[in-house]
C-alpha cells in the first residue's frame, strides 16, 4: 500500500514525505478498539495531583473551576505566573482516550510550581494556563467524544464543497460531528467530539445553519452551543486572551517515508509526534506566522534531543483534495486563531493567535517505559516553547522555514501495527 501510494504521488510530480497513519477526521481509534486508560490517572487522582501541588506551591499555582462536563464533573484551569504577565495556555485530552497529553502537562505543572531556573525564567515572564483534561466524562469511560448521548446520531453536512448551504438537505439533523461508543454488550451510542465544536461564533456553525427549523431544540439553538466541555475552553480563553494556544492530542503509529528530506527527518523512523498549525482560509497572516513559530521551536528542539521524529499532521490528498475536518472552523486549533483574528483586526495588539495541534503517537501505548518516554517526549516540547516565548526567541522564528522542516502537503496514510505489541 505504501509503495502504490507513492507511486501515485509520484506520478502526480508530488513528493510524499512522511506517512501518518490515520482516518477521515484525523488519526482516531475505531470503535471497536478499546483502549485501557489503566496506569494514567483518573479524575479523582488528576484533582489530588493537581490540589497537592497548588497547597505546596506558596501560591505559584492556582485552581479555578472554568467549566462543568455534561455530568456534571468540574473541568479545571491551572493558573501559574504574574497576571499581569502576557498568557499562553496548554490544553490537553480533548479525546478522554488519549491521556498523554495531560501527564505530560502535570509533569510541567509541577516543575513551574515547584521553583529552579525554568519555572523563574518562564514566570517572571508570562502567565502560564493548563486545561489538564477538558473531556473528564470521555475519560471516565475511555471514550473519544464527550458523553452527551443524546446527540444527533448524524455526521453529514448540508453544505456543499464551495461552502454554500444545500437546500435539500436543510432541517434532517445534518451538521453533528460525533463519534462512537460501544459497550461490549450494549448499542452504538453516538456523542459529540469535542474538537469540532468551538466555533468562535455558534450562530454560524453549520449544525445551526443547517438546521433553522430545528431551532428551539436542545441541539440547534442559535444562543447555545450544546457542548458544555468546549464551552469550558472558551470560557478560559475570553477571560486571558492567551498569545498562544497548544492543543494536545494522541496519533496511531507512522513511520517517515524514504524518500523524506534527511534535513527534516529521518525515513524509515517512528515518527512519535505531528504537528499543524491554522488551516482555515479566514485566520489572519500573523496568527498563522505566530503558529508556525511555535512550530518550528517544538520541532527544532526535537531535533536536539534525537530520537524524535516530528512532522506536519495536516495533509492534502494526492488529487489535491483537503483532508475533511482541516479547515473546520469547530476545531480548537481553528477556533482560537479565529477568535484571535477577529481581535487583530480591531485593534488589538499582537502577538495574538498562535494555535497549535500537536499529535503525540502512542495511542496504544501501554506500560510505564513508554508512557515515561512520551510524556518526556510532549514535556520537552512544551517546556521549549515555553522559553522562547518568556525570552522572546519564539519572534525571531522565521515562518517561512516551517514549510520546510514541517511541510504540510502530501503525506501517505500508512497504519501499522502497534509496536508495543510486537
Ligand atoms: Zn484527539
Amino acid at each position: 500500500m505504501r509503495l502504490t501510494f507513492a507511486a501515485l504521488l509520484l506520478g502526480a510530480g508530488l513528493t510524499p514525505v512522511i506517512a501518518t497513519a490515520s482516518q477521515p477526521n484525523g488519526p482516531w481509534l475505531n470503535e471497536q478498539q478499546h483502549v485501557s486508560l489503566e496506569g494514567f490517572m483518573s479524575n479523582a487522582q488528576l484533582y489530588e495531583q493537581l490540589a497537592g501541588v497548588a497547597r505546596r506551591s506558596g501560591g505559584v499555582l492556582s485552581l479555578e473551576q472554568t467549566g462543568t462536563s455534561g455530568e456534571g464533573r468540574p473541568i479545571w484551569l491551572a493558573r501559574l505566573g504574574k497576571p499581569d504577565n502576557p498568557a499562553v495556555m496548554i490544553i490537553t485530552q480533548q479525546h478522554g482516550n488519549e491521556p498523554h497529553g495531560t501527564e505530560a502537562a502535570l509533569d510541567l505543572i509541577r516543575k513551574l510550581a515547584s521553583g529552579g531556573s525554568f519555572s523563574e525564567q518562564v514566570l517572571a515572564n508570562l502567565q502560564v494556563l493548563f486545561i489538564p483534561r477538558v473531556n473528564p466524562d470521555g475519560t471516565a469511560l475511555a471514550t473519544r467524544g464527550n458523553v452527551d448521548f443524546s446527540t444527533p446520531q448524524t455526521t453529514a453536512s448540508c453544505l456543499r464543497a464551495d461552502g454554500s448551504l444545500d437546500p435539500s438537505k436543510l432541517d434532517q439533523g445534518l451538521g453533528a460531528n460525533v463519534t462512537a461508543y460501544t459497550t461490549e454488550d450494549g448499542p452504538r451510542q453516538w456523542s459529540y467530539d469535542i474538537n469540532r465544536y468551538h466555533w468562535p461564533d455558534w450562530s454560524q456553525s453549520t449544525q445551526v445553519l443547517c438546521n433553522p427549523g430545528l431551532a428551539d431544540q436542545a441541539h440547534f439553538n442559535p444562543s447555545q452551543n450544546p457542548v458544555p466541555e468546549a464551552l469550558a475552553v472558551r470560557s478560559a480563553y475570553d477571560r486571558y486572551q492567551p498569545m498562544w494556544m497548544v492543543d494536545v492530542h494522541n496519533q496511531n503509529p507512522a513511520v517517515v517515508l524514504d524518500d523524506a528530506d534527511p534535513q527534516a527527518n529521518r525515513p524509515g523512523r517512528q515518527v512519535t509526534a505531528s504537528i499543524a498549525w491554522p488551516t482555515n482560509a479566514e485566520v489572519a497572516q500573523d496568527a498563522v506566522d505566530l503558529s508556525k513559530q511555535m512550530a518550528l521551536v517544538m520541532k527544532k528542539r526535537s531535533m536536539q534531543i534525537g530520537h524524535m521524529e516530528i512532522s506536519n499532521y495536516y495533509y492534502q490528498r494526492p488529487d489535491g483534495s483537503i483532508r475533511r475536518g482541516g479547515g473546520e472552523p469547530g476545531i480548537a486549533r481553528n477556533a482560537y486563531a479565529l477568535l484571535a483574528s477577529e481581535s487583530l483586526a480591531k485593534g488589538a495588539e499582537g502577538p495574538l493567535g498562535g494555535s497549535i495541534l500537536m499529535e503525540i503517537t502512542g495511542l496504544n501505548s501501554r506500560g510505564q517505559k513508554s508512557i515515561g518516554m512520551l510524556r518526556n517526549n510532549v514535556r520537552e516540547m512544551l517546556e521549549a516553547l515555553l522559553v522562547a516565548s518568556a525570552d522572546g526567541s519564539l519572534l525571531t522564528q522565521d515562518p517561512a522555514e516551517a514549510d520546510h522542516l514541517l511541510r504540510p502537503g502530501q503525506e501517505v496514510d500508512e497504519p501499522l501495527p502497534n509496536p508495543h505489541d510486537e
